[in-house]
Order: structure tokens, then sequence, then C-alpha cells
């Protein structure tokens, strides 16, 4: 039986966000990962009792992501595991992809991944080993292709630095329009401290749409609710371009997201410092309603709404945050 679930802003629990290991094959300058697992990963059936639960109390998607999912032992026979419960309506991944191969993104579709996000942050190698991507730019092209070619829905997830790639925003979207695919491009948001965020190094998705439209013209299509991007279509028929304004436009209002980490500790705001541990109740012995009790407090009590108050501070990070956790930790 399913229960939705309000948190205090009568906000409901619509996706989980699951990392597989919070390690990585790249660095990207926004992310910075430490390239480590924490020592005891989540195991495939603690996996499953987690999106089992999620589902009974209203979870609809789940996105399995990282640190870089595709490192991540036993992902093919995890995707099979949730399709077959059939308790979500989606499962879907985002990946630098550049492990993904021919075969690999055959495998990921046999066992019914329905979408793939790909990350890359600029339209030619030098722009991409700038970003911190080293020389994987014809990979990752090649990778879109795959996931096309197995038909497997795909959009590009592209993190905007002002003074990084921020030249790469137009030369993105032409890209992106000739290989068919959805740009998302994502403004560099304050988590984690590794990466040394200043507010001067965001680009706002006005201005990114602005540069974009005086190419080709947009037409504001909006914001789905509970989705985080807004969507533009191109006037001439080439397709869509989205953004994601956590910065300049905070969508706190009507997030639906839980993070889990690779190792059970679950996040209600990816601007969290502090989790909540959920192994002892993924513990086999513990009967399914234990974890659905932690969970379903975890969300009730949820009050997060950190992109609205930095907005309110006129964009600036609280100093008086304690350490906020790393995306390659709690998977973005
Ligand atoms: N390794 C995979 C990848 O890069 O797609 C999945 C994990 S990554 C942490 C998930 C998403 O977070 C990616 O699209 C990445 O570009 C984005 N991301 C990482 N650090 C970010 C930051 N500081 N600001 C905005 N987005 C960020
Ligand atoms: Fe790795 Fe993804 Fe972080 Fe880049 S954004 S370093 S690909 S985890």
């Amino acid at each position: 039986m399913t229960t939705a679930i309000h948190d205090h802003l009568k906000r409901a629990l619509g996706v989980l966000r699951l990392s597989l290991t919070a390690r990585c094959n790249l660095a990207c300058r926004y992310c910075r990962p430490e390239n480590q697992d924490p020592r005891t990963l989540l195991t495939h059936q603690q996996r499953l009792k987690l999106v089992g639960v999620a589902a009974q109390l209203g979870c609809r998607r789940l996105r399995l992501t990282g640190g870089e999912p595709l490192l991540a032992p036993g992902l093919v026979p995890l995707i099979q595991a949730v399709k077959a419960l059939d308790l979500v309506e989606e499962v879907a991944i985002t990946s630098n992809g550049v492990l993904l191969d021919r075969p690999q993104a055959h495998r990921l579709r046999q066992a019914g991944l329905d979408r793939i996000t790909i990350s890359l942050d600029g339209a030619d190698p030098q722009a991409v080993r700038r970003m911190g991507g080293g020389n994987s730019f014809a990979q990752v092209v090649a990778a879109v292709g795959h996931a096309q070619a197995v038909g497997l829905p795909v959009k590009i997830n592209m993190v905007v630095m002002a003074h990084g790639n921020g030249d790469q925003v137009v030369p993105m979207a032409r890209l992106c329009r000739k290989l068919g695919v959805e740009l998302r491009l994502i403004e560099y948001m304050d988590v984690g401290n590794r990466n040394g965020w200043q507010p001067q190094q965001v680009l706002t998705a006005a201005a990114m749409t602005a540069r974009i439209a005086r190419c080709w013209p947009l037409q504001p299509v909006g914001r789905q609710p509970g989705a985080t991007a807004r969507r533009w279509r191109y006037g001439d028929g080439g397709g869509f371009v989205s953004t994601i304004a956590s910065i300049s436009e905070p969508f706190c209002g009507d997030c639906n997201r839980l993070r889990v980490t690779a190792d059970g500790v679950a996040y209600t705001c990816l601007f969290a410092s502090q989790g909540t541990d959920l192994k002892p109740a993924l513990d086999s012995r513990q009967p399914d309603a234990v974890l659905m009790r932690q969970l379903a407090s975890l969300w009730w009590q949820r009050q997060d709404r950190y992109s609205e108050e930095r907005a309110l501070r006129s964009q600036q990070a609280d100093p008086r945050r304690p350490s906020p956790a790393e995306m390659a930790y709690i998977g973005g």
C-alpha cells in the first residue's frame, strides 16, 4: 500500500536519488571528488529495500548517481531488480559517460533503464580538459550516440562556471542541437567545500539563455511542478534547451527529492551538512516497517530551503553553515 507523505512545507516525496559510489574517473573543477568510497557500501538487498520502502511512501522515480555510477559493481543487476519490483515509474542514471560503450548501453537498456543524463562541459576537447574532464570529449560524445542507438532518451548536463566554460554555452547549444539532445545548463552551485565556490563564478540562467537567444530564438515552455529544469523550445524546431537555476531562481518550494549516499546516509537537501544514517534500519533482520518509520519521520520533519535562504542573502553562501557534504558523496 502506498502512503504519500508530505514535509513541513507540504512537499511530497517524489524522487529518490541514490548514489552507488563516491569514486569517480574524472575530476571536474566544480565537484572535485575525493575519489574514495566510504568504508561500507550498501548491499544490493539494502538498496532494493530502500527503493521498495521509498516507493511505499510515494516515491515514483529513482535516479542512480555517484561519483560515477558506471564504476559501481552491481549497477545492471540493481536496475533489473528494481524494474522487476515494478514499484517506481522510472529508473534513470546520471553519468559522465566515459565508460558508456555500446555493449554497456545495451546492457543498461536491456536491464530496463528508462533514461540517461550525460554530463559534458564543453563542445571541444580543450574546453572539456579545462573543466577537469581530461581527454574524455570524444568518448562522451560517442557515449551519447551509443545511448541513442539503444533507444535510451538522453539529456546532457553542463555545469557553467562564468570564467571556466561560460564561453561554451553557445557552442554546446549548437552541438546538442546537432546531436538531437536537450542541453541542461546548470548554474554552478555552492555544494561541498572542495571547489572554492564564489558567487562571481556563477553565470545566471538568464545570461545563458540570452546568449543562446541571440543565435536561435527561444520560446519559454516553463518548469513542471517538482522539476529542477525550466525549459525553452527553439523557435526554429531545433528541439529544447533547459536551465537549472538553483542560485538565481531557487526551486525549493516544490523540491521532492530524497538523497541517499552510497553508504546509506539520507540527506533531505543537496546543501545539507548533516545526514541521517539509515543503515541500522536497512539491516536485513529489521522489518521494512522500521525503515518506513524512519524515512517518514525524516520527511515529516523536513524544512530545508537552503537555496531560497541563500537568495535572501543576495546569493552569498551562509558563512556560519557547518561544512556541507561533497557533491560526489551526496550524488548531485
Ligand atoms: N559523475 C556523474 C556525472 O558527472 O554526471 C554523476 C554524479 S555528479 C555529482 C551529478 C551532477 O552534478 C552532474 O551533472 C554534475 O555536473 C553536477 N554537479 C557537480 N558539481 C556541481 C556543482 N558544484 N554545481 C552544479 N552542478 C554540479
Ligand atoms: Fe565525477 Fe561527476 Fe563529480 Fe565530474 S561531476 S568529478 S564526473 S562525480
